[in-house]
């Protein structure tokens, strides 16, 4: 494998996908790079890895080429693991980052601080013609504050609070994020994956 595609249109992502690829001399390009348009699949199924491989087995149909896919969200364990895979949109649509984080501390609001441990999930699945889809999956272990604080990241960062820490997501700078995040810790997994391979 000397190219895979990765099936995002999520710039900062693109760039983290890229530099780990680089690495072992696979060219990574993006749905960004791509003259054609391609159909929007839609995220129909019950789990992240559901989702994930309709993204990557969705599009390696249509250019038959490896593809790499990855979905994530949000588990609170007092919420019977919701927001789960209806992370981005579960105060509906519009995808609203603040009506959701509304949503999640008005359902928590009667709930104690030792019972609101969460995690944050990432699979990323890999689909490469002719072979079976291969999957990895990342966790960041935290619990949720009872308000919004900080402003960077983006979507429930203002109020997880990662294990070990005293700061949301949100305080965090952005490779303090990345050393610790779900999404790093699934590639981390990948990265392993591609060393045996090659
Ligand atoms: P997607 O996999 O990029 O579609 O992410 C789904 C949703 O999960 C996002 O819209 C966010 O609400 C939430 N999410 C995923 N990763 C993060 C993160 O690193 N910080 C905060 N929210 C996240």
């Amino acid at each position: 494998m000397n190219e895979i595609l990765i099936a995002t249109k999520n710039a900062g992502k693109v760039e983290e996908f890229k530099t780990l690829f680089e690495r072992y001399g696979i060219k990574a390009v993006s749905l960004l790079d791509l003259d054609e348009e391609l159909p929007d699949i839609e995220e129909t199924g019950s789990t992240f890895e559901e989702n994930a491989t309709l993204k990557s087995e969705g599009i390696r149909e249509i250019l038959n080429i490896p593809v790499m896919a990855d979905d994530s969200g949000l588990i609170i364990d007092a919420l019977e693991g919701r927001p789960g895979i209806y992370s981005a949109r579960y105060a509906g649509e519009p995808k609203d980052d603040k009506k959701n984080i509304e949503k999640v501390l008005n359902e928590l609001k009667n709930v104690p601080e030792e019972e609101r441990t969460a995690r944050f999930v990432c699979v990323l699945s890999v689909s490469i013609p002719g072979k079976p889809t291969l999957y990895k999956k990342g966790f960041c272990e935290g619990t949720i504050g009872t308000e919004e604080i900080g402003n960077r990241g983006f979507g429930y960062d203002p109020i997880f609070i990662p294990k070990g820490y005293q700061q949301t997501m949100a305080e965090l700078t952005p490779d303090e994020k990345n050393r610790i995040s779900h999404r790093r810790n699934a590639i981390s997994q990948l990265e392993d994956w591609i060393i045996n391979q090659s």
